[in-house]
């Protein structure tokens, strides 16, 4: 007799995968496609595993998109259990389709997990369920210029329990949502407001996992800066309301004329994707990268001596977005015109990989098509 004594998480996955009777015809689609927006069309199927605390990782699945059932007791309802990811489908000119360094968001959502005491799905999963949702939707990516699929992984605590432990039942899903090219005719630099009331997550907290929760944290003071003729918010530490963290859902790099790039060290800022590949470009091209905890005064002062050249905003959705000035209750920090901006020759750099039009000479492109 052979013992399988490999654990069960390395085990191969079946995919059993129900085609969706009602998906939208090739015609229906390609309108979607033309003007997709973000986050409000979403692709014929999804996937779903299964995992309990007995039987592991379980039940793999590709089905028609669709409402999920919950038992109103359901623990995410009450206790917010929950973590997400966010990465791209991109398009490349021979019709080939490419994400960017999922393996990066499979740790993080791993990270994420343990965070939040829940199961961390493997990376073979993680990637797995990229490959089987692109091969029944792959006529979602679109092909316009900037244009991507936007694929939303993500986890929550399905159990119907009110006790207050981890659960013990947990379902991790993949949905897809085709995006438009985020700015039309040109990247606009950004007003950012700064939050002096709110903080969005603390030392020893969640600042670090990918969850619902700092989000929900985040919106009063998202609200505030909208009141105020702002795009974003950016948040102060939490301790002394004297340190950059971040935005609600992107990370900040201020830039100096003697070609350094400096970003806020702290335990309590999510760890972008985007973030560690434009500063891994910003080294390539000679810049210094400063990982330290930066004041709104070491800014201020900056920008006001021109020592601070430029500063801006970088995630997955719109990439990098430059900042042309903070406005908080009692100052604020205009930013100069610039001619020829690093932040936007990175950018352009960075879709260049994404798109297949820049060679990839850090590895960071993963084919999901075959
Ligand atoms: C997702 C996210 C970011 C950006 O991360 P990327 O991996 O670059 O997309 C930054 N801050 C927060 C709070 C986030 O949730």
């Amino acid at each position: 007799m052979t013992l399988n004594l490999l654990p069960m998480a390395t085990q191969d996955l079946q995919f059993q995968v129900t085609r969706n009777e009602n998906a939208k015809t090739p015609e229906e689609r390609e309108a979607i496609l033309e003007n997709p927006g973000f986050g409000q069309f979403f692709t014929d199927h999804m996937v779903d595993i299964c995992w309990s605390e007995r039987g592991g990782w379980h039940r793999p699945r590709v089905q028609p998109y669709g409402p999920i059932q919950l038992d109103p007791a359901a623990a995410v309802l009450h206790y917010a259990q929950e973590i997400f990811e966010g990465l791209k489908a991109y398009r490349h000119a021979d019709g080939s389709i490419w994400t960017f360094r999922p393996d990066a968001n499979a740790a993080r959502m791993q990270r994420s997990a343990k965070r939040l005491a829940m199961p961390e799905l493997p990376t073979e999963y993680f990637l797995d369920s990229l490959k089987q949702l692109i091969a029944v939707d792959g006529d979602w990516v679109p092909t316009q210029d900037e244009t991507s699929l936007y694929l939303r992984p993500f986890m929550f605590a399905k159990e119907a329990f009110l006790g207050v432990r981890p659960a013990k039942k947990v379902n991790y899903y993949l949905i897809a949502s085709p995006a438009g090219a985020y700015f039309t005719g040109g990247v606009a630099p950004v007003s950012i407001w700064l939050s002096t009331h709110y903080t969005r997550a603390g030392h020893g907290g969640m600042g670090q996992a990918k969850t619902g929760g700092n989000y929900a944290a985040s919106l009063v003071a998202q609200q505030e800066a909208y009141e105020n003729g702002c795009a974003q918010v950016l948040f102060l530490d939490a301790q002394r309301g004297e340190f950059l963290e971040e935005l609600g859902g992107m990370n900040v790099v201020l830039v100096t004329r003697d070609k350094r790039l400096i970003t806020p060290d702290s335990d309590s800022i999510l760890e972008g994707i985007t973030l560690d590949s434009v500063l891994q470009l910003g080294r390539d091209r000679g810049y210094t990268v400063e990982q330290r905890p930066v004041s709104i005064t070491e800014w201020r002062d900056g920008a006001a001596s021109g020592e601070i050249v430029e500063a801006f905003a970088c995630g997955t959705a719109a990439v990098i977005t430059p900042i042309s000035e903070i406005k908080a209750e009692s100052f604020g920090i205009r930013m100069p015109e610039v001619e020829d901006r690093v932040s936007l020759s990175l950018r352009d750099e960075l879709t260049g990989i994404q798109y297949g039009r820049v060679e990839d000479r850090h590895g960071w492109l993963h084919r999901l098509d075959a």
